[in-house]
């Protein structure tokens, strides 16, 4: 079969546009600080190399931050419109190899951004926090027993093994529902 000229999709999406759609899904009530959740924030000029990525800065406490600021896709290699596909794609049902094919991606990339977009398109980067129970995939860190390594051992060798899938579940569903203030 006589393959036609391909159609690059990515270099047909908007820039402009893309960057408004990840706004109005992250901001739906208007920009707010990721940073105290205030809502008096102003525009403070562009992305140097991303034209079309807005920046602002905080009245209420004076931090700075831009449209992806605080999202998994916040210094990530690839650009926006490339992500904004991705989820297009996923919604086709592709799968990882067709998405890499339609991209000009590996494989291996495209799973790990597939991976990243199942949390949401501006899931937060698990924040770390040095109180209670933090768990980093499989690595299971209990905070408050310093000089207590044995009970530390002790508290981690016991939930080991069949429960992990649970325990990540659930450490999953904490940094997806962490409430914005936290
Ligand atoms: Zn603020």
């Amino acid at each position: 079969m006589a393959a036609p000229d391909l159609v690059n999709i990515s270099g047909l999406m908007d820039d402009a546009k893309c960057f408004a759609f990840m706004r109005q899904h992250r901001w739906p009530e208007g920009v707010c600080c990721p940073g105290c959740g205030s809502p008096a924030v102003i525009r403070d000029g562009c992305d140097d190399t991303q034209p079309h990525r807005q920046r602002y800065r905080c009245k209420t406490c004076a931090g700075r931050f831009d449209d992806l600021t605080g999202t998994v896709l916040a210094g990530h290699h690839q650009p926006l419109r490339v992500w904004v596909l991705c989820l297009y794609f996923m919604g086709l049902n592709l799968s990882n190899r067709q998405i890499a094919g339609e991209l000009g991606l590996v494989v291996s990339d495209v799973q790990a951004m597939t991976e990243q977009l199942r949390r949401g398109l501006v899931a937060k980067v698990p924040a770390v926090e040095l109180t209670g129970e933090v768990e980093i995939d499989e690595v299971y860190v209990v905070a408050g027993h310093k000089g207590q390594p044995a009970a530390v051992a002790k508290r981690a060798g016991s939930g080991a093994g069949a429960s992990w899938q649970a325990r990540r579940a659930a450490a999953r569903w904490r940094r997806t529902s962490r409430p914005s203030s936290g």
